[in-house]
């Protein structure tokens, strides 16, 4: 068996030991590769492998990759830092924008769903760390951010995401994981129009265990699937 496929199946076990553990099945937690920096030859392997979704975080890397059918079998979602201007080339290719993190992104991205005729599915990033480094919205902003972000044609709202800070050796980012469910379960109870709390996306190589005991359903993991990558 290759890498990508010992890896994936190593992983799924671990995925479905932390569900169990956390009173859900292995069927309920959504396995997102991140497959920057990996060619299609690689995606397509990991695709077969049995990851649930591919997920990219450049779109320049994304189309080169599409154009090669790379994504073929999986659903693919954007995961990457976006900007306004690129939205163009994401409609219709992508089941999921992970990382909406402003009304005007949100907006822009309403605005071509709808000239496109689709319904565009998106979570919302948030900063729960606080870094000035990082995108997404401060928690304390995310309930005017909703207020406005429900009212946009386009849109469909299905759950949030982080990335929070790099693991320190006190394993802290338990208490974020903590935070964005306690998040994510106070908005499901409320009503909003085009808002479904969906997914909860954390949890990476070093701590998707932690993120899915922690109330993930959506893990997002490139090096535990493919190695390191070489950055160049
Ligand atoms: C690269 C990336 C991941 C996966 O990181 P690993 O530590 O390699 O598992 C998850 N989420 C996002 C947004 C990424 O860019």
């Amino acid at each position: 068996m290759s890498e990508i496929f010992e890896n994936v199946k190593t992983i799924r076990a671990r995925i479905a030991d932390a569900a169990e553990k956390s009173g859900r099945r292995a069927e309920d937690i959504v396995l997102v590769a991140a497959t920057k920096m990996n060619d299609a030859d690689r995606v397509r392997e990991a695709i077969a492998a049995g990851i649930d979704v591919s997920g990219e975080n450049r779109v320049q890397e994304l189309l080169d990759k599409y154009e090669q059918n790379a994504y073929d079998g999986a659903p693919l979602h954007f995961i990457g830092n976006l900007q306004t201007n690129k939205v163009k080339y994401l409609i219709g290719k992508v089941a999921l924008i992970q990382s909406v993190d402003s009304i005007k992104l949100a907006r822009e991205i309403g605005r071509l769903a709808v000239k496109a005729g689709i319904v565009q599915d998106i979570l919302i990033e948030i900063n729960i760390g606080g870094e000035e480094s990082k995108g997404g919205i401060p928690p304390h902003e995310l309930d005017a951010f909703i207020e406005e972000v429900s009212k946009i044609e386009g849109i469909f709202v299905r759950g949030l995401m982080t990335i929070p800070p790099i693991l320190g050796a006190d394993n802290k980012n338990i208490a974020y994981f903590e935070k964005m469910h306690k998040l994510f379960i106070d908005i499901s109870t409320k009503k909003y129009d085009n808002i479904i709390m969906d997914f909860l996306s954390m949890g990476m190589s070093d701590d998707y265990y932690d993120a899915i005991l922690h109330g993930a359903n959506m893990v997002r993991v490139g090096t535990g699937i493919f190695g390191r990558r070489n950055y160049v």
